[in-house]
């Protein structure tokens, strides 16, 4: 047991709770050991702390974000809503 080459780390739940579920567990967590992009300094230095605290340990920079991620999709697509309403004001 432990880590397989089909679901990675996910691999130390043996061949319990399915395919998808142990995959969906991999992918999170493969994710939590990448260092992630700093939104203060831009480098590639921010860990996660405890779920939804993120901290960079280039900067020191700490901040909220995904409990899985530094940025989550709903975070993702805000931002990008609120630029392009800011964007059209200035027009
Ligand atoms: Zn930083």
């Amino acid at each position: 047991m432990g880590r397989t080459k089909k679901v990675g780390t996910a691999g130390r739940f043996g061949a319990r709770y399915g395919v998808t579920l142990r995959q969906r567990v991999a992918k999170i967590e493969s994710n939590l050991k990448v260092l992630h992009k700093c939104p203060s300094c831009q480098t590639k230095a921010v860990r996660r702390v405890s779920t939804g605290i993120w901290n960079c340990r280039k900067c020191g920079y700490t901040f909220t974000g995904g409990a899985y991620s530094p940025a989550t999709d709903a975070q993702k697509i805000l931002r990008s809503f609120r630029e392009r309403s800011a964007s059209r004001r200035t027009k």
